[in-house]
């Protein structure tokens, strides 16, 4: 039957498939019997996930520090004693050699029963630990599909589960999967970001499909609008057709913008700059004339893998991207790894408390000088290449850009001694994305070459709005007169001291919002190439003086329904 779920669309693309769904925690094993002979290797794997486990947790509980190591260990600590309850251990090696059970059913069984004795106990205390058993049983049986056995055959299906981290989406794209719809999630999360530089259909709060949608129903997703459709009917079916014709008409008349020059009607030329993820982002960048890359971000890099990646293998991909972009300017942002970006290597804190304010960035950097001067090494010899740009995420105060610098030189001049060709004066950046180097721009701005202001987390920073937060999509967008003014102020600071400002985040790809950036003074842009040629359409399509004349009313609104009215009063000249 026919069914419509709302969510909010956070990665353009239209997917019709079959929906694959994977729903959070749940242990959704039907019971399974194995035979005689197939006992003693189930037994074994159960062991070695449980060895997985209590490794991980090890692991987990090593790399913790400061106040974190209390509050958080005390929690892993608990985590490791379950694991080696002996009721645990002996209950599911019985189940899997009595009953015969498969290790998930056994798991499942295993759990439902000490919940049950948990949950009998008159101790809240007791009864609330069944939240740490399911935390420890989800992850035994994570560690027995390891080898991704729950996403193999996803190519042509449409994955609907709850959240997902940015490096599961980057597998699930190298699965061929169609599109994704998560339950919670939002628009500015990496997740999201990953997905639209992969072109991959993505809706997310969409907490009704994951409630109600079944594996195996027929789905139809809009990544632009958000709707999720379930056994979509003919009618359905012709206008996703029609939006499939359409989208390529468009495509087809926004590629002769290829080789048009991004100038305004009044003849100023606007340098378009791209992000850039992967390989694939880096070719089409060019391809579409973007002015050069300006940002790429390096944690990618780091996701998805076990180990830091040494200086070697990140030099190759930082000569290959500036080698790609043919002498246009590369900048290469400093590792900005967060626990929302956790990666394997055990750099990032998965358990920090609230990661949007922890060590990541140029704090991760500073703390982790080892990391940070290999990766400056890697990025200082591909120089030697073509034209090259660094810079620091989440900058907040001087002494941070004073540190970098220092690093920086310092590194130069040793690569210079072992003989490697380091460009003279490489530009140092910093990103604007703390509200504190914002407001206080006039008093770092000697210290940085370039300015990137990162509108994802100014706006989040800004606004006490966690970007990965579905429930407050009303704070999530930079249509608020603060952020705004803010950007007004950064822009002309930068311009008064003769730094280039680009704004990087995502409001800058988002076409409806180029004649708002170019009125406040911005005439850069870093955007993902997916939009580039719907911005470069805009631009050409504005009068630059004619817009920076209006931007003393869009400063004026007062609500978002204010800016709404300045935007759509616009008539393109
Ligand atoms: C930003 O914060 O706007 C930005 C571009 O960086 P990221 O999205 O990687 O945090
Ligand atoms: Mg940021």
């Amino acid at each position: 039957m026919r069914q419509l779920f709302p969510g909010q669309g956070a990665s353009r693309g239209n997917a019709l498939g079959r929906a694959r769904v994977r729903q959070p925690h749940a242990l959704e094993v039907a019971e399974e019997r194995i035979p005689r002979a197939a006992v003693p290797a189930e037994v074994a794997r159960l062991h070695e996930a449980i060895a997985t486990v209590r490794a991980e947790l090890a692991g987990l509980r090593a790399r913790l520090h400061g106040a974190l190591a209390v509050e958080v260990g005390e929690f892993l600590d608990l985590h490791a004693l379950l694991l080696d309850d002996p009721e645990l251990l002996q209950g599911l090696d019985e189940l899997v050699t009595r009953e015969r059970y498969g290790a998930d059913y056994a798991l499942r069984v295993q759990r439902d029963r000490l919940a049950a004795v948990f949950e009998g106990m008159d101790d809240p205390y007791f009864r609330s630990r069944v939240e740490d058993l399911d935390h420890v049983i989800g992850r035994i049986h994570s560690a027995l599909h390891s080898h991704d056995a729950e996403v193999s055959g996803i190519a042509g299906e449409i994955l609907v589960a709850d959240t997902l981290a940015p490096s599961e989406v980057a597998r699930l794209h190298a699965r061929g999967v169609l599109g994704i719809v998560t339950g919670g999630g939002s628009m500015l999360s990496h997740s999201a970001i990953l997905a639209r530089s992969l072109h991959l259909p993505l809706v997310v709060g969409a907490p009704q499909a994951l409630a109600q949608v079944n594996d195996g129903d027929v789905l139809l997703i809009d990544g632009a609008t958000g709707l999720v459709i379930v056994d979509p009917d003919a009618d359905d079916l012709r206008a996703h057709r029609e939006r499939v014709r359409e989208g390529k008409r468009e495509r087809r008349q926004l590629h002769r913008l290829r080789r048009e020059p991004s100038r305004t009607v009044d003849g100023v030329d606007v340098r378009l700059y791209a992000n850039a993820e992967s390989r694939e982002d880096v070719a089409e960048a060019h391809s579409l004339g973007a002015a050069g890359i300006g940002l790429y971000r390096t944690e990618f890099l780091f996701l998805q893998r076990d180990h830091l990646p040494t200086e070697e293998e990140q030099f190759v991909a930082y000569r290959d991207l500036v080698l790609g972009m043919t002498g246009r300017t590369t900048t290469i942002r400093i590792l900005d790894i967060g626990a929302d970006k956790a990666d394997g290597s055990g750099l990032a804190l998965p358990f920090e408390p609230n990661p949007a304010m922890g060590v990541r960035g140029v704090r991760l950097a500073l703390r982790r000088r080892d990391v940070f001067a290999t990766q400056l090494r890697a990025i200082l010899r591909a120089s030697g290449y073509g034209p090259v740009r660094v810079l620091l995420p989440m900058v907040a105060r001087r002494e941070e850009l004073v540190a970098a610098r220092r690093m920086l030189r310092l590194a130069t001049t040793r690569l210079r001694d072992e003989g490697h060709a380091v460009a003279e004066g490489i530009p140092l950046g910093a990103m604007i994305e703390v509200p504190a180097a914002a407001i206080a721009l006039p008093t770092l701005v000697d210290l940085v070459d370039f300015v990137s202001i990162g509108t994802n987390d100014l706006v989040q920073y800004l606004l006490a709005a966690d970007r990965g937060n579905d429930a407050l999509p009303e704070l999530h967008s930079p249509l608020h007169p603060a952020v705004l003014q803010l950007l007004q102020q950064v822009i002309s600071t930068a311009r008064g001291h003769g730094r280039p400002a680009a704004v990087c985040g995502e409001m800058a790809g988002d076409p409806m919002l180029t004649p708002l950036l170019l009125a406040l003074g911005l005439e850069e842009f870093s955007v993902h190439p997916s939009t580039l040629l719907e911005v470069r359409r805009e631009v050409r399509a504005h009068d630059l003086s004619a817009l920076r004349a209006r931007a003393p009313a869009l400063l004026r609104a007062r609500d978002r329904a204010g800016i709404e009215r300045w935007l759509s009063s616009l008539v393109p000249a």
